[in-house]
């Protein structure tokens, strides 16, 4: 679909008012991703008026005219379109109450020649205007469209959002199509000032959406075909993955479980986790996942010191001497995990999720997390805000990243 916007009134080509409506429906059919190849402005003037329709139907099949809806002698786009498209004019006495009641309501006088804003070329879609007297409308004819719609910006505006839009998406066969980027470890305002220069684009849009720990960028392009939108969407996917590097962690439909399963998969790796404040999140989140049974192979929850000892191998010692919540459990609870399970790699985690139990050395939202593999044991602090859940989750998710971290 080719689109032209048809600006009509004297009072632009004198210079008296700037031509806002056109920058404003060009960026519309930016986003709807209808090309625009000609803005055209013509006075008040019927002939030329025609011909200026006649030259845009010539290189366009949507034409969007603008001004000259009113009651007055110079307002005649509606009627000048109708005669190109060789429509009568019909009265429409449901929409003419509906004038009469609006002039009623602002309390004006209504007058004849107000009746013409009533009427319309037959068969044309009608647009309701809310905030003014005269409703716009659409007509079809011959695969050309021509939308008309008033002057002044409040009223077309909303038109153009509450009917038009809706009309140019069916009628184009436009649809939106996204690519989402899964990002973990950047906060959702550092990455919007990473981004920011993307997220000021229309074609395509790029929005940002943060949830426990992860955010997730969605680059959104309006086009006919999803090849047409990836040639837009995949650049910009580009310049995200060479800001974001290794903090992104998967593309559309995934999480960091699904992500983390792959990455094992296909390393043919078995995995175990040990879970103290998590309680079997982590193994749940795996369990989720079809398929898990491949890489997932046990998960103990080891809430009390002495699971930690009995289950996992935790020496009495450290726990005496580091605590439950240490760096020094964490690496034996993983360690531990790992031998017992006779896996290649596991994963442990040890905290306080509050909200009661907090100390000043180990105050609540303190969480370590740490992975073994053969070759070694990596052992990270966590200070997370929020309540027990927000904890719990924060800690289940960064101790899946960090297993996928180990394995990229
Ligand atoms: P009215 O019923 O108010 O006469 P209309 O549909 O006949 O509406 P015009 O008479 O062409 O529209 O213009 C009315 C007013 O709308 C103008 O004075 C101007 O303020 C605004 N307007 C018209 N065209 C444009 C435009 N292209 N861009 C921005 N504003 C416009
Ligand atoms: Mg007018």
């Amino acid at each position: 679909m080719k689109a032209e916007i048809l600006a009509v009134g004297t009072e632009i080509l004198l210079g008296q008012i700037l031509n806002t409506n056109a920058q404003y429906l060009a960026k519309q059919l930016a986003e709807l991703g209808i090309t625009l190849h000609y803005q055209t402005v013509v006075g008040d003037n019927p002939q030329r008026l025609t011909k200026a329709l006649d030259t845009a139907f010539s290189r366009a099949n949507l034409v969007i005219m603008t001004g000259g809806l009113g009651p007055t002698q110079d307002d005649l786009t509606k009627e000048t379109a109708a005669a190109y498209f060789n429509a009568p004019m019909v009265l429409h006495e449901d929409i003419l109450a509906e004038i009469k009641a609006y002039f009623r309501r602002m309390d004006r006088p209504f007058t004849d020649n107000n009746i013409k804003q009533a009427a319309f070329p037959e068969g044309s879609l009608i647009i309701p205007n809310h905030n003014g007297t005269a409703p716009g409308c659409i007509m079809e004819k011959d695969e050309k469209i021509a939308v008309v719609l008033p002057g002044p910006p409040r009223e077309n505006i909303p038109m153009f959002e509450d009917t038009v839009k809706a009309y140019l998406r069916e009628k184009s066969g436009i649809q939106i199509f996204s690519r989402t980027v899964h990002i973990f470890g950047i906060g959702e305002a550092t990455l919007e000032q990473m981004l920011l220069d993307l997220t000021e684009s229309t074609d395509p849009t790029v929005a940002t959406y943060a949830k426990d720990g992860e955010v997730e960028v969605r680059v959104s392009s309006a086009a006919q075909t999803e090849k047409q939108a990836q040639e837009k969407i995949e650049p910009v996917v580009d310049i995200i993955r060479a800001r974001a590097g290794n903090a992104i962690y998967g593309y559309d439909d995934t999480s960091v479980a699904e992500t983390v399963l792959e990455a094992l998969k296909s390393r043919g790796w078995k995995l175990a986790a040990a879970e103290s404040c998590t309680g079997g999140m982590i193994a749940s989140a795996l369990v989720d996942i079809s398929g898990s049974s491949e890489v997932f192979e046990a998960g103990f929850v080891t809430y009390a010191n002495r699971a930690k000892m009995n289950m996992v191998g935790v020496k009495p010692q450290t726990l005496e001497q580091f605590g439950a919540v240490s760096t020094q459990t964490a690496q034996e609870m993983a360690e531990g995990a790992r031998k017992t399970a006779d896996v290649d790699i596991a994963v442990s985690v040890t905290g306080v999720a509050g909200p009661g139990g907090g100390t000043p050395e180990k105050p609540v939202g303190l969480v370590y997390i740490a992975v073994a593999t053969k070759e070694k044991t990596v052992c990270r602090e966590f200070h997370f805000p929020g309540n027990r859940l927000k904890i719990r989750t924060l800690t289940m998710k960064n101790a899946l990243k960090m297993v996928l971290d180990q394995v990229k």
